[in-house]
């Protein structure tokens, strides 16, 4: 199991200067291979003290460190990630919407780098993702690979040309031309099941709202873009800090309410 290992920043006051300064920067390493010694800028972390859980380790240099066991969040965000990936800020707020749990079907396109995919994987019981292009399959398989799922089924497949499950309780589109694929989750929903295309430009959702309204087993539920402002608390310097996260997408859930 791979490790966290953390330098904790330090605050003192220096009496020359009048001031607090930072005197040791914060650090945050992920350590994946435990049977070497670990090298950082602050000295070597001894292969025997990889092995701890929740403890406090001393580098050659004499420095402190503390190490705990990474869990699927510290594992998932080392992902290898190719553009497009939904952040978590959206993952969340589908698997809430939703409630997801380990009795669920999902399927999703495209699978990408397979970000979406994994953090789905890691709720529900099954999730089936269809991907058109070979070298992203290549990429994601080893992201699942990393994180040991067992309950994702890959299909190289174009999701516009059919949706081979049916009862399913959840499908995602991240695609190109959300509407197109409308007409198959449709038959592949179960009723009260949840569709949610996300799509990071505003044509892309009027084109797939404008498509469902000629469909009366589908109700539009909403459609939200999820802002995530990062605050910065230094003592009673409390203020937004400056770097922001940037546009991802926009969110439509929709949801199956009659047989088609
Ligand atoms: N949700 C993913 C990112 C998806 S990017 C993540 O979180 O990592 C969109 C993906 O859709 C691309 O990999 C692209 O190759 C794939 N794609 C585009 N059209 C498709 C189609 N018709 N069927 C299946 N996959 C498709």
């Amino acid at each position: 199991m791979p490790k966290i290992l953390i330098r904790k920043g330090k605050k003192e006051f220096i009496p020359e200067l009048d001031r607090e300064m930072t005197t040791v920067k914060a650090e945050n390493y992920y350590v994946e291979d435990l049977n070497k010694d670990f090298h950082t800028a602050f000295g070597v972390i001894a292969k025997k003290d990889l092995q701890k859980n929740g403890e406090i380790v001393k580098s050659s240099m004499n420095k402190e460190f503390i190490i705990f066991d990474a869990n699927f969040s510290d594992k998932y965000k080392k992902l290898r990630k190719l553009p497009q990936t939904i952040p978590s800020k959206d993952i969340g707020l589908i698997i809430a919407e939703t409630s997801i749990n380990k009795e669920s079907k999902v399927v999703e396109a495209g699978l990408g780098s397979g970000a979406l995919a994994c953090a789905l994987a890691n709720i529900a019981k099954e999730v089936i993702s269809y991907e058109i292009r070979e070298d992203h399959i290549e990429v994601s398989q080893k992201n699942i690979d990393n994180l040991e799922l067992k309950n994702i089924s890959i299909k190289n497949k174009n999701i516009y040309e059919g949706i081979d499950e049916k009862n399913v309780d959840l499908i995602v589109f991240d695609l190109p031309e959300p509407w197109k694929p409308i007409e198959h989750a449709s038959k592949a929903l179960k009723v009260g099941g949840f569709l949610i295309s996300y799509s990071p430009s505003v044509p892309q959702v009027m084109d797939f709202i404008q498509e469902l309204s000629k469909k009366e087993e589908f109700l539009v539920v909403k459609t939200v873009e999820v802002i995530e402002r990062l605050w910065e608390i230094d003592g009673r310097k409390v203020r937004p800090k400056s770097i922001s996260i940037g546009h991802s997408g926009f969110l439509t859930f929709v949801r199956k309410v009659l047989n088609s």
